[in-house]
C-alpha cells in the first residue's frame, strides 16, 4: 500500500511521517512554581527537590498526541534562558506498527514564588524546638537548614527551632537511632482556626 499523500510505501493509510504532520505532537503548558530561596519546585501540588530527576515524567506526563500514536522513549535537553526552560525533545514512538523518531521544541514558564518551609522560616514560624544536649554540636548534615527558623546556643547546647513537626520528629528519631536519648512534650501554643495549637519541645540528650 502507499501514502496517499507522499506515495511511500506503507502498511496502513498515511505513512508515519505525514500522519504525524497531520497529528503533530506538542506539549501541554506546564504549572510549575520554583522556590527562589531553596530551588525546590512544586508540581501537581506537591513540593519537591532536584527538578532534572523529574523532568522526563513531567514531559511525559503533558505531551498531548493522537491515541493511535505511543510514546516509547524520551530524550530531552533542558536549557535555561531567561525566566524560561528550553527543551529540546527527542521522541521516539510507534505508529500502525512503525517505529517513528521525532523532535519537538517546547518550553515551560515556571512562577517564581516561595515554598511553604521558607516562607515559614523567613516569617520565624516553627513547629517545634530541638534541644539538643549532647557533646557534639549539630551540622547540617544532622539538621537540614532549610527547616531552621533559628537556633541557639543555650546552657547545656542548642535550641533549634523547627519549621515542621515531622522534620523535626524525623531528626529525633536519626539520633535515637544512633542510641541517643530523645523525649518529646507538648507546649500549647494558643489557638488557631478555632482548634488548640501545640508546638513539641523535643530533647535530645546523651545515651545512659
Ligand atoms: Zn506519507
Ligand atoms: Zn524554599
Amino acid at each position: 500500500m502507499l501514502c496517499p499523500k507522499c506515495g511511500k510505501e506503507t502498511r496502513k493509510g498515511l505513512c508515519e511521517e505525514c500522519f504525524l504532520e497531520r497529528n503533530p505532537i506538542r506539549m501541554k503548558d506546564v504549572e510549575l512554581i520554583i522556590c527562589t530561596t531553596c530551588n525546590q519546585f512544586r508540581y501537581k501540588g506537591k513540593w519537591n527537590s532536584n527538578l532534572d530527576r523529574f523532568m522526563e515524567g513531567i514531559i511525559r506526563d503533558n505531551l498531548v498526541h493522537h491515541h493511535d500514536i505511543e510514546i516509547k522513549e524520551i530524550d530531552f535537553k533542558a536549557e535555561e534562558n531567561r525566566n524560561r526552560l528550553e527543551l529540546d525533545i527527542d521522541i521516539t514512538g510507534e505508529y500502525a506498527g512503525e517505529r517513528f523518531k521525532t523532535k519537538l521544541k517546547s518550553s515551560i514558564k515556571p512562577d517564581k514564588s516561595q515554598c511553604k518551609d521558607c516562607s515559614r522560616r523567613s516569617s520565624g514560624y516553627y513547629e517545634a524546638i530541638l534541644q539538643f544536649r549532647i557533646k557534639k554540636t549539630p551540622t547540617d548534615k544532622d539538621v537540614d537548614p532549610r527547616y531552621v527558623a533559628k537556633a541557639e546556643k543555650v546552657r547545656g547546647g542548642y535550641d533549634f527551632y523547627i519549621t515542621s513537626l515531622k522534620h523535626a520528629k524525623q531528626i529525633a528519631a536519626n539520633y535515637s537511632k544512633n542510641g541517643y536519648k530523645t523525649g518529646q512534650s507538648p507546649m500549647h501554643a494558643g489557638v488557631r482556626d478555632g482548634k488548640d495549637f501545640y508546638r513539641f519541645s523535643i530533647s535530645i540528650k546523651e545515651p545512659q
